[in-house]
């Protein structure tokens, strides 16, 4: 049997060898509850305090203690969108986010409207990338906070994030920027993209899954989602999960050094495979075709169901993805698609492939013929 293909990280990703290599030797000491003063406690602590240092050298935060860990990039979000803006409520009760953001971003914010905010979505252009004017417009003097991510999971296009700072920032509001899916992939400097809060997940990273980080530029004030001990600043009470937050710091310090090559090598696979699939009738790029993550590769097939694309590539041993893992029990067509302009129809057509360390050129052209074999097969039998 043929060898499987896999071309969905940004859903799940393998852990890195080196991570897993890492995990293998932790802890050296047994790490306690770092929340104790004895000896095993204090293991715990530098644990946590090694991987704060880790995670905010990969995306330029001058203080560790600006990063606190999380369960993942979905609590992340609701921190900070929920907790800034309760936090700050008395500035005004006002928060925008872009229109094709995360829905872990987007719930919490359509979720503030029930306590009386107000949410201004951004739209997007036909790439994807947010109309600055549109953003400059909603962003008021009683914006507390807006949320426009650094790249988007289902399109892979990558926003101005430092134009946007700077219109948010000019209108006296915070920036949050979701880094789930571009951290690691294009280079992040909180410093020099004017980031006010970051989200990061551990797994794509290359890290274990139930892990994330949130960076908060000191002296910003937010509030605890949920309520309990002290751990993280009390930002997210409970237990450390010591093991998986080391893992993440790990996963974030490889990432960074391996990011400048692999990213070079999997952006030259990534514009292959869409050199070739772009030779299938009615294919159609979706995102930017160049301001977009070097691993990401996104189209539309008209006439045909993405389930469809996905169960037929499945069967000829290739994992590909059709919009993001996250909405894909509402079998809703996506927000995304639907924002850059797309009908619905034309929305649920969509294939998404992205690409990680184990793929090469020279599955390339496997995955073009088991494409276009597909695209071919299904519109014969479509009733669309
Ligand atoms: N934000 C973005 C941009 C994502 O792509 C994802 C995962 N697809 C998330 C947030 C949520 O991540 P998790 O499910 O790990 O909480």
């Amino acid at each position: 049997m043929e060898k499987r293909i896999y071309l969905d990280h940004a859903a799940a990703m393998p852990v890195h060898p080196g991570v897993a290599r890492f995990a293998g030797q932790f802890p050296d000491g047994f790490a306690g509850n770092p929340s104790t003063i004895y000896r095993e406690g204090l293991v715990a602590q530098e644990t946590l305090a090694i991987a704060r240092e880790k995670v905010a050298g990969l995306i330029g935060a001058r203080s560790a203690d600006s990063i606190i860990f999380t369960s993942g990039a979905t609590e992340s979000n609701n921190i900070a969108v929920r907790g800034t803006a309760l936090r700050n409520a008395k500035k005004g009760k006002r928060i925008v986010a872009s229109a094709i953001e995360h829905i872990s971003v987007l719930n919490p914010a359509k979720d503030l409207q029930k306590g009386g905010f107000t949410l201004t979505l951004a739209p997007v252009d036909r790439y994807g990338t947010v109309d600055l004017d549109a953003l400059g417009a909603a962003v008021t003097p009683e914006t507390i906070v807006a949320s426009v991510h650094y790249a988007n999971n289902e399109i892979g296009t990558v926003q101005p994030i430092r134009e946007v700072a700077e219109i948010v920032h000019d209108r006296g509001g915070l920036l949050h920027a979701d880094a789930t899916d571009a951290a690691g992939r294009i280079p992040i400097d909180v410093e020099r993209d004017g980031v006010d809060l970051l989200t990061l997940s551990g797994n794509q990273l290359g890290g274990p899954d139930g892990v994330g980080a949130l960076y908060i530029r000191p002296g910003i004030r937010v509030q605890p989602v949920i309520f309990g001990g002290g751990q993280e600043r009390g930002l997210r009470p409970g237990t450390e999960n010591v093991f998986s937050i080391a893992c993440m710091g790990e996963a974030a310090r490889l990432a960074g050094e391996e990011m400048p090559e692999e990213s070079r090598r999997l952006r030259a696979v990534r514009d292959s495979l869409i050199a070739g699939i772009m030779e299938i009738e009615e294919a159609h790029l979706t995102g930017h075709p160049t301001e977009r993550l070097p691993h990401h590769a996104s189209f539309r097939f008209s006439r045909i169901e993405g389930e469809s694309i996905q169960l037929a590539m499945d069967m000829l041993g290739i994992a590909v993805a059709t919009g993001s893992a996250c909405t894909s029990r509402t079998l809703e067509a996506s927000h995304v698609l639907l924002a850059i302009g797309l009908t619905h129809d034309e929305a649920h057509g969509s294939m998404v492939a992205t690409l990680g360390r184990e793929n090469s050129e020279g599955e390339v052209p496997r995955i073009v013929r088991a494409v276009g074999e597909t695209v071919k097969r299904l519109r014969a039998i479509t009733s669309l």
